[in-house]
């Protein structure tokens, strides 16, 4: 179990029973939280001053869903994991899957130093080959200058470790490509890195007889990666009258469709992007950088493929027969793996100035970039499990539709408690649409205008005009408040 959360299990039943406010308390219970810090998640995520000092043009603040996905065990250690996301099912989803990988296998992670690459373009040197050896001979120069413009970062044992050269033929003519290699410890780095790729221009160009011009982070961060590993016994997806062997095949199916065709590669990216991002926007990473370095990296190979790999162990007792369910249990582990670059920081950027990006971290209980990286990896790979077991089983549709029902309610224009009703009863019909929707509203307020013309009726005359109306009830018999926009 996590130290850093208090020895307490992420393990927590019925979590999604709770409301809101008896949430807040039982995550009280897993990591103290403040009075400051609840009324963050209560009342004001953001407050439009500070907003007006992180960006430009402020005119107020916009907010997302923020949630904790439970169940995570990563390397013997409990996780909570906190997420902001718009899309529903998706915190359900990473929460059913890390149980059933809990329970039933186990994920492990690594990953290597935190280090990003600082790129400098210089055009116009005269030799560029000759320009290559020169930066590569001035190493020690260069590391020094690099060195001497982030002291903070030394400290805290980090710093430019290496260069790298490429002369690079483009549609311009040959160019110079420098490779700044920086270790940046427990940021993102990307402020770090550039301000040494900048302050490395004039000795450049005297090096090399060229003009620098570029000097930015590459987003692919692919000297930082993150690695996560999860086995799964068969028999964990045995749920809900499924053979769990069957969804396994299923599952390894999907992802060699997955690897034979960049099309579905995307959607399946996109899966395991879920869990990352938003995780990254939760703990106010810049999910941006993520998501380039993400994509970018699963292309290295010069096809878009899918980040994450799915085998089966050999260890089952009949593996000979792999690939043939019919043959009988084949019982190896499913396997799946991720390596994905990460530049994801525990301080600079938002991180410690977005007052719920503080809590998430609080929350999230890691204690270095380079762990949190490890986590968002491993989310990632349960985020893509969830998602591939969903369409072998019962389709994407069904548990995704069910949890989107309440915003399908509220784009109808349902309010208040009608927003559950209206969408209970489209779960319960199986009908989960705006049409759907609207129409229970409609019948709603039809149903509550023909008790307002009976009351009228049995009172014999108009009633005063400020004479409060009963409230419309939707099919389900009971009485939601009127719908903002139902007709
Ligand atoms: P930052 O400059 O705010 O913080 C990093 C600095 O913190 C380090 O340079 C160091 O001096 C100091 N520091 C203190 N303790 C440290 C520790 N333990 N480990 C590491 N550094 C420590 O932020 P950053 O991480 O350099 O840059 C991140 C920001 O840059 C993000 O907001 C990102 O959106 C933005 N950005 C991204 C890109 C891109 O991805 N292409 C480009 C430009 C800017």
């Amino acid at each position: 179990m996590n130290e850093q959360n208090n020895g307490r299990s992420s393990r927590l039943p019925g979590f999604y029973k709770l409301g809101l406010e008896e949430r807040i308390e039982k995550l009280s219970d897993f990591i103290e939280l403040t009075r400051e810090e609840q009324y963050h998640l209560r009342h004001e995520a953001l407050s439009p001053a500070l907003a007006d000092q992180m960006v430009e043009n402020v005119v107020g603040v916009f907010g997302l869903p923020f949630g904790v996905a439970v169940n995570f065990q990563i390397q013997e250690r409990d996780y909570l994991i906190p997420m902001a996301i718009e899309e529903s099912s998706v915190v359900a989803a990473a929460s059913h899957v890390a149980k059933l990988v809990r329970e039933h296998g186990r994920i492990t992670v690594s990953s290597t130093d935190p280090i990003m690459i600082g790129q400098i373009q210089i055009v116009g040197a005269p030799d560029p080959q000759a320009a290559r050896a020169r930066i590569l001979q001035a190493r020690e120069r260069i590391l020094e200058i690099a060195n001497e413009q982030d002291p903070v970062l030394k400290e805290v044992g980090g710093g430019a470790r290496d260069i790298e050269v490429r002369v690079l033929q483009t549609v311009r003519g040959p160019m110079v490509i420098a490779h700044l290699l920086v270790d940046v410890r427990n940021a993102m780095g990307a402020n770090a890195v550039n301000t040494m790729a900048e302050a490395l221009s004039l000795f450049l160009e005297g090096l090399t007889g060229g003009k620098v011009l570029l000097r930015i982070v590459s987003n692919l961060a692919d000297r930082r990666l993150a690695r996560a590993r999860l086995e799964v016994s068969p028999s964990a997806f045995d749920e809900h009258g499924w053979n769990g062997e069957e969804v396994v095949e299923g599952i390894l199916n999907a992802y060699a469709f997955a690897l034979a065709d960049p099309y579905r590669a995307a959607t399946h990216n996109k899966g395991v992007m879920n869990g990352i991002d938003a995780l990254m926007i939760a703990t106010g990473n810049d999910w941006r950088a993520i998501e380039a370095g993400a994509h970018a990296y699963a292309a290295r190979s010069g096809r878009y493929e899918p980040l994450t790999k799915w085998s089966r162990a050999e260890d089952g007792p009949s593996a000979s027969a792999q690939g043939r369910p019919e043959h009988g249990r084949m019982g190896g582990k499913l396997i799946g793996e991720i390596e994905v670059p990460m530049a994801v920081g525990l301080i600079g950027g938002a991180t410690k100035v977005h007052p719920v990006a503080k809590v998430a971290l609080k929350i999230l209980g890691v204690t270095s970039a380079q762990e949190l990286g490890e986590v968002a990896a491993a989310v990632g790979l349960v985020q893509n499990l969830a998602a591939m077991r969903s369409l072998v089983t019962e389709g994407i549709q069904k548990g995704h539709m069910s949890l989107h029902a309440r915003n399908v309610a509220v784009s109808a224009g349902a309010a208040g408690e009608a927003v559950g009703q209206v969408a209970s009863q489209m779960v319960r019909e199986g009908r989960i649409g705006f049409d759907r929707a609207k129409q229970i509203l409609r019948h709603a307020l039809r149903a509550a205008e023909r008790e307002v013309q009976k009351l009228e009726t049995r009172l014999g005359e108009e009633p005063p005009k400020d004479a409060p109306k009963p409230k419309p009830a939707p099919e389900t018999g009971s009485e939601p408040k009127p719908p903002a926009e139902s007709s």
